[in-house]
């Protein structure tokens, strides 16, 4: 085997990128704007200034300059974990017996364990920058708030973490990683707010949904002008703090004269896919370069395959700015024996307009086949992969073998988003046999699209 390439490409970190790439400033179909749920307007800075803060609503807004200024103290915090290496999987493709070259970019090597404190520590920073004394959000599994936890502990701003209580109860050790950095985790719903309050009187005893949760964050951060709400995945301004992860694994591809055919990365709000590709997607929407690239999604919450492109609410609780998205509805809730991860019912309106504009491929994987790929992939890799990342995994090995029937050297580039260390109960399902596929049927899926809201636009 020929090993001029290392097995890890680091870049140095003068190499880091300076700046964010918008792939929305190279596309011809902009994506769909949010739009007021009274309304059914788009909704305006100033709205959005409720909700978000002013830098990042502009962000949010902006469908037109290609390259945004990364501030210094974000590229220094990036320094404490990043650039994240990008390593040739010599090992699998071994043991694959595959002439395909397989890339993946890692990005599960810091403490939350994922690629979600690349967009905590620039949501944070913004919210410091305004002067707010916090933020609020939402966790369900936990990567997210562990993130957001990390980048307020940096810039000693408050946290509250609105946790689904089953969540809270379930993994405890998420939850005290998140206090540890100084975060405040309420189970959800809880008596601190008033729809918490409601639901509790509602449905004594539940365990709580991500939609509560997010209503929860919502309120508080309203009621207090001195907070606002984040969130970890969907919207525009994520996907562009995300591009560090593309502009990263494309520099380090050059210093070897790489060129990828195909891109992978796993589905769930399209945050780490979204980042991941932006700086090749553009090269493609610019016509300069062409790569295949495919989103993995659950068989059991599939957006991209089996979704309708339509306005939706992001939330259950039906709270939330109304999104254009491939969605399932927001009704829709996974298999309760759905254990990997990506079980958003949406996707995020940049990476929606894309693949419905048919610059990408989406594909779904049964979870029983994602959690054999994952093992195949500590085995030979060395690294626990988290259930959402293994999802990527799968295709990648599925692709893989298809270039070993038909000879083809194809070179694969996949995103391994984070490690399962926490996912261990899943794990346990897996290795017991007890774990099982779940498909929903059309009716099911055309049950909660029949309650899409009905906009005009
Ligand atoms: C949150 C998360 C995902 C899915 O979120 P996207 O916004 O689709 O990227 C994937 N992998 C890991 C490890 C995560 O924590």
């Amino acid at each position: 085997m020929s090993k001029e390439i290392p097995y890890k490409i680091y870049l140095e970190e003068n190499e880091m990128p300076e700046k964010w790439y918008n792939v929305r400033a190279d596309m011809k179909n902009k994506p769909a704007p949010l739009l007021n749920p009274g309304t059914g307007q788009p909704l305006n800075a100033e709205e959005l200034g409720a909700v978000f803060c002013d830098e990042l609503v502009a962000q949010e807004l902006d469908n037109d300059t290609q390259y945004i200024e990364i501030p210094q103290e974000i590229r220094d915090f990036y320094k404490m974990y990043r650039p994240s290496p990008l390593v040739r999987a010599y090992c699998l493709e071994e043991k694959l017996q595959t002439p395909a070259k397989i890339y993946y970019k890692f990005e599960g090597n810091n403490t939350s364990g994922s690629h979600k404190l690349n967009s905590a520590i620039a949501q944070a920073y913004y919210a410091k920058k305004q002067g707010l004394k916090g933020v609020t959000t939402e966790t369900g599994a936990g990567q997210w708030g562990t993130a957001l936890s990390m980048a307020c502990a940096y810039l000693d701003l408050d946290c509250k973490v609105y946790m689904v209580k089953v969540s809270y109860e379930q993994k405890p050790f998420r939850r005290e990683v998140m206090r540890t950095y100084g975060a405040s985790v309420v189970p959800s719903p809880s008596e601190t707010t008033e729809v918490g309050k409601k639901i509790l009187a509602e449905h004594p005893g539940t365990t709580g949904s991500l939609g509560c949760a997010i209503s929860e964050a919502v309120e508080v951060a309203g009621r207090d002008p001195g907070y606002r709400y984040v969130l970890g995945s969907v919207l525009n301004q994520v996907l562009l703090h995300q591009s560090v992860i593309g502009l990263e694994t494309k520099a380090a591809l050059e210093k070897y004269d790489i060129h990828p055919d195909i891109i992978i990365g796993c589905a769930g709000g399209g945050s780490n896919l979204g980042g991941l590709i932006g700086p090749f997607m553009g090269e493609k929407l610019r016509g300069e370069n062409d790569y295949r690239i495919i989103a993995v999604e659950p068989a059991s919450c599939p957006s991209f395959t089996r979704g309708t492109y339509a306005y939706d609410f992001c939330d259950t609780g039906m709270i939330c700015p109304l999104a254009k998205m491939y969605t399932l509805g927001s009704s829709f809730i996974p298999s309760a024996n759905h254990a990997g991860g990506l079980r958003f019912h949406g996707m995020s309106p940049v990476l929606s307009q894309l693949y419905h504009d048919g610059y990408m491929e989406a594909v779904s994987v049964e979870q029983t086949s994602v959690f054999e790929a994952a093992t195949q992939f500590a085995r030979t890799e060395g690294i626990l992969p988290a259930p959402e990342s293994a999802h990527a995994i799968r295709a990648t090995i599925d692709e893989a073998l298809k270039c070993k029937e038909t000879g083809e050297e194809k070179t694969i580039v996949f995103g391994l988003t984070g490690t399962g260390y926490f996912d261990m109960v899943a794990y346990e399902k897996y290795n017991d046999g007890d774990m099982s596929d779940y498909i929903p049927s059309d009716e099911e899926i055309a049950a909660s699209v029949a309650k899409l809201p009905k906009v005009n636009a």
